[in-house]
């Protein structure tokens, strides 16, 4: 139900249960993959925090978690620009790295951070994504595993934001970006 202090929330488009759901299909495969291997998890803040406290409690195998925060959007516009405001502070060159983003419109973002993170050396290197707008792209960039695909919408909730407002809903929702 959504709570009418939410004006702004168009409509829902994934449920927490949905979510959830994935998410334990994704650990699952996550922890046949990587089961005795030294598995970093390295998530691109900020919208990504919600995502990554479900998805590591349900990966069944020792991993490590790590962020990097990573700028690219101003409002529901997207800026050409990727700024790496906080780097790592580790050597991934003994990890099989998952690299975890909350969503993948144009895909520069994680095309940037993939060839980083790839430069450096990691045992190996998937990408994993809550939601993936395959329709914005402006590369051939293609995220290992999508939990969801939606169309070009600006979605918030479950971590994702408008200018930092409605990260803490549980489930991802439209906003109305009318008036
Ligand atoms: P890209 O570099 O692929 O264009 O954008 C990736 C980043 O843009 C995401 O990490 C996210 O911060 C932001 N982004 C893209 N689409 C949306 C959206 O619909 N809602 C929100 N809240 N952020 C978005």
């Amino acid at each position: 139900m959504i709570n009418s202090d939410y004006k702004k929330i168009k409509r829902v488009l994934i449920t927490n249960d949905e979510i959830q759901r994935r998410i334990s299909e994704v650990a699952a495969a996550i922890t046949e993959e990587y089961r005795g291997k030294p598995l970093l998890l390295v998530g691109i803040l900020s919208g990504v925090f919600v995502f990554m406290a479900d998805l590591c409690r349900k990966i069944q195998t020792p991993s490590e978690v790590a962020f990097m925060y990573v700028k690219s959007y101003c409002g529901t516009k997207s800026t050409a620009m990727v700024d790496i405001v906080m780097d790592l502070n580790r050597d991934i060159s003994n990890y099989h790295v998952v690299l975890v983003e909350d969503i993948v419109d144009t895909g520069r973002t994680l095309h940037e951070v993939d060839a980083i993170l790839r430069s450096r050396n990691p045992l190996s290197l998937k990408v994993v994504t809550l939601l993936d707008k395959p329709s914005k792209r402006v590369n051939d960039f293609q995220p290992d595993i999508s939990l969801f695909k939606i169309p070009d919408l600006f979605v918030i909730g479950y971590g994702l934001d408008f200018n930092e407002k409605y990260r803490e809903l549980p489930y991802i929702a439209e906003y109305d970006e009318s008036i």
